[in-house]
């Protein structure tokens, strides 16, 4: 009977386990949050992120959510946008900025050119040894 009994993430209530990976009560709370930001762009369709979150008293975070969930659209509201998870700055799709994205590449890169290196080296060695 444990496995069907979890602690909920959010409150840490105890929680028949279910799909939503939340207790029933903050899942509503949740849902509520997500109508009251529906309501509030239907009415502003030219607010921020921020001026949502002044305007429902839901928290950015939770709104930022509901945009990577593809549950809140953002192209139809030219103003809104919400932060890249490494810097900050504002971006409108994804979860990191350009300038991020083209860091992380070559950052990527590097790592495959030094271990490029690194077994060139090591082969370079046993070459020598076996000479
Ligand atoms: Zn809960
Ligand atoms: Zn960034």
């Amino acid at each position: 009977m444990s496995l069907n009994i979890a602690n909920c993430p959010k409150c840490g209530k105890l929680y028949a386990r279910n799909a939503k990976n939340m207790c029933p009560d903050c899942f509503k709370q949740i849902e509520d949050q997500y109508r009251k930001c529906l309501l509030f762009l239907r009415e502003n369709r030219k607010c921020t992120l921020s001026e949502l979150s002044d305007g429902t008293g839901v928290g950015t975070n939770t709104i930022t959510n509901f945009i990577r969930e593809g549950r809140i659209s953002i192209a139809e509201y030219q103003n809104m946008s919400y932060k890249c998870e490494v810097c900050g700055a504002s971006i409108r799709e994804g979860h990191i900025c350009e300038s991020c994205r083209q860091r992380l590449s070559k950052d990527v890169q590097n790592l495959r050119e030094d271990e490029r290196r690194r077994i060139d080296r090591q082969q370079g060695d046993g070459f020598l040894k076996d000479r």
